[in-house]
């Protein structure tokens, strides 16, 4: 019997710039803890914190990975990535960013960037491996900066993550994947804004019909209608399972098998 779980911690679940400062939502980032593979992706503000509250050891991680350089998504890598290397004592971890993270109005201090084992950049159907687990990055997103979202194999379970940007035709027929994750900043599709509402998500929701759809990254518009409390009717339209993710959350991928 195969006794590794994957499971997906919820450090926030709150994306942009109000939900952030006033903090109505936690922010962070998620914590992925996949069989023996441990990866931080976004580590926004509070991210450290966070995780030391959700007891998740930042000693202990194999890799950080950065969608986008937003600071909702980047503000704490570098003391994350402190942490990761005990302060630069310990060369180990791998940090995968898009190049605009490490030049160009970097968000990665230069001096920080010989500390991890590893440092790639993410670039467009690439794929990237840490231990037994692997993802690809498989379209370079619309958004104000290089930004992708992810889809992840494991030896149990493969997901996907939306993450921010603007809706496109092909967008959904990227992430094809039983469970998929997608970062919905507002209730409306605001055009231009360069975000997804939740209408596409609904969307790529019936498009790709996963078993289950997790939904997180709200902004203002978000919170004030509590996702959890709508999840039920976007399960309803779409006749997808959908959850609303809760600050703090433990998401066990076996409940993807079991829906
Ligand atoms: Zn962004």
């Amino acid at each position: 019997m195969n006794l590794l779980k994957d499971t997906i911690t919820f450090l926030g679940t709150g994306g942009a710039r109000f939900t952030v400062a006033k903090q109505l939502l936690a922010t962070g980032g998620v914590w992925m803890n996949l069989g023996d593979v441990q990866l931080l992706m976004d580590p926004g503000p509070g991210s450290l914190v966070y995780a030391i509250k959700h007891k998740c050891d930042p000693t202990k991680l194999d890799g950080i990975i950065l969608s986008h350089k937003h600071l909702d998504h980047s503000v704490d890598i570098n003391v994350m990535i402190e942490a990761m290397t005990e302060g630069g004592w310990k060369k180990r971890g791998s940090v995968f960013a898009p190049a605009d993270a490490f030049n160009n109005g970097a968000v990665i201090l230069p001096y920080l960037q010989n500390f991890p084992e590893r440092i790639d950049f993410l670039e467009e159907k690439k794929k990237y491996e840490v231990g037994d687990v692997s993802f690809t990055t498989p379209v370079k997103h619309i958004h104000q900066v290089d930004t992708y979202g992810f889809v992840f194999q494991t030896p149990r379970h493969k997901f996907s993550w939306i993450t921010d940007t603007k809706i496109f035709d092909s967008l959904a027929g990227h992430y094809r994947a039983d469970l998929i994750i997608i970062n919905v900043l507002s209730l409306e599709s605001r055009l231009p804004v360069d975000h997804l509402g939740l209408p596409d998500a609904e969307k790529i929701i019936k498009e790709i019909k996963p078993r289950i759809a997790l939904l997180t990254h709200f902004g203002l518009t978000m919170w004030k209608v509590k996702p959890w409390e709508i999840e039920q009717r976007v399960s309803d339209d779409t006749g997808v399972r959908v959850i609303a993710a809760r600050d703090g959350m433990v998401f066990d991928l076996d409940e993807v098998d079991q829906t």
